[in-house]
């Protein structure tokens, strides 16, 4: 936790559940994923958190923008980014917000399948695309699974296309999936993207554009390598490939810009024991997977939990769950967690790294529970 949202804790005490997220921390991780990685232009995923003030911070540092809706485009554009600065990386879209996005100026899209290409060449004509490949997700924690990209075969079929489509064929990118702990996803994506471009170039199609997509981990309960080491690695891996050549690198980093500068306060809502002395108690917290920890599904994510307050040094282990009448609604049962053995309801929980991927996973009103309640300080 940055000393800034402890404070706004201490001080206002703010109603939970509550998250909090430092600006000033995105933008130091801005910074450090810039410095890691100098040659790359960074491209925010907005997904991860899409709040006009870290759009609005980031739009002053000059970040571009990954937009996955045309909704999340307007976002960017009310943020006071330019159409050069956003790029629409959804591979699935509608044809009305191809249209919304092409009529607003925006002139890079991504695709990985010839309908999507036949959609963008009708209805955003001239614009630049960049071909989405299926890469190996092995070392993610939340793969993103076989949903989407294509093989490097078709990707050059589609390419070598698009030209003929009226569209200028642009680049190719990957995602190794999020949070991504190993540096050599990314190597051996890199090798596979090198061999498209070699073959295009072969047949006169000149790629300009590499996209290296996101995945950078966040340190949550266990170490992971330094954001360096992933710069050093990629940077690297280009250069073999590349040689003096590089094509022009984009990245979508979502995870690593924000999750860390978010923190949820919660209550306690109920310490039980049901009935099995021995057993680990049961905390349920006002707080689960609908939300908005939704990343704690097959217990992938696993948060770092503390209480908070004057409470025994002596720690139980705990299941943690949320307040819903859902089933499913349960955080950890199989990871190891524990918590002050006198905890009771009424105390405070704060749950750290939930910057990402947690304010709009939340439920709009399930079981009739307010959604996350979020300040940006
Ligand atoms: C979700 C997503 C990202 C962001 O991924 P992180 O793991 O949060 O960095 C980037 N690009 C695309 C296309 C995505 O779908």
């Amino acid at each position: 936790m940055t000393p800034k949202v402890h404070r706004f804790l201490e001080e206002q005490n703010p109603p939970t559940p509550c998250l909090v997220v430092d600006v000033d921390e995105v933008e130091a991780r801005y910074a450090a994923l810039q410095a890691a990685l100098p040659v790359a232009k960074i491209y925010y995923a907005v997904k991860a958190n899409p709040a006009a003030p870290i759009l609005e911070r980031l739009v002053s540092l000059g970040a571009c923008f990954d937009a996955a809706s045309w909704e999340e485009i307007r976002l960017c554009l009310s943020a006071g980014a330019s159409p050069e600065q956003i790029s629409f990386g959804n591979t699935v879209k509608k044809v009305s917000a191809i249209a919304s996005a092409w009529d607003a100026g925006i002139r890079l899209f991504a695709f990985d399948s010839r309908e999507e290409l036949e959609k963008l060449a009708e209805h955003a004509p001239g614009s630049k695309v960049y071909c989405r490949l299926l890469v190996d997700n092995y070392g993610a924690e939340w793969p993103l699974s076989r949903k989407f990209g294509t093989t490097v075969e078709s990707a050059e079929e589609l390419l070598a296309d698009a030209e003929a489509l009226g569209l200028v064929p642009f680049g190719a990118s990957f995602h190794v999936g999020s949070q991504q702990t190993s540096s050599s996803a990314y190597e051996t994506a890199i090798e596979r993207v090198a061999g498209l471009v070699h073959r295009l170039r072969d047949r006169g199609v000149d790629l300009r554009m590499i996209n290296l997509g996101g995945g950078f981990p966040i340190r949550y309960r266990d170490d992971v390598p330094e954001i360096d080491h992933f710069g050093g690695a990629i940077s690297g891996a280009l250069v073999r490939h590349f040689g003096n050549a590089i094509p022009e690198i984009l990245i979508e980093p979502g995870r690593f810009i924000v999750g860390a500068a978010g923190m949820v306060s919660t209550e306690v809502v109920l310490v039980s024991r049901r009935g099995r002395q021995d057993g680990p108690r049961w905390v349920y917290l006002d707080i689960g997977r609908f939300g908005g920890l939704a990343e704690t599904e097959g217990e992938s994510i696993r948060y770092p939990v503390s209480a908070r307050g004057a409470l025994s040094p002596l720690m139980d282990q705990v299941f943690l769950a949320g307040p819903t009448c859902d089933g499913a609604d349960i955080m950890y049962e199989k990871s190891y967690y524990e918590l002050p053995r006198d905890l009771k309801s009424g105390d405070r929980v704060e749950i750290a790294g939930t910057g990402a991927y947690v304010s709009t996973y939340c439920s709009t009103s399930f079981n009739g529970f307010e959604p996350l309640e979020e300040y940006y300080i």
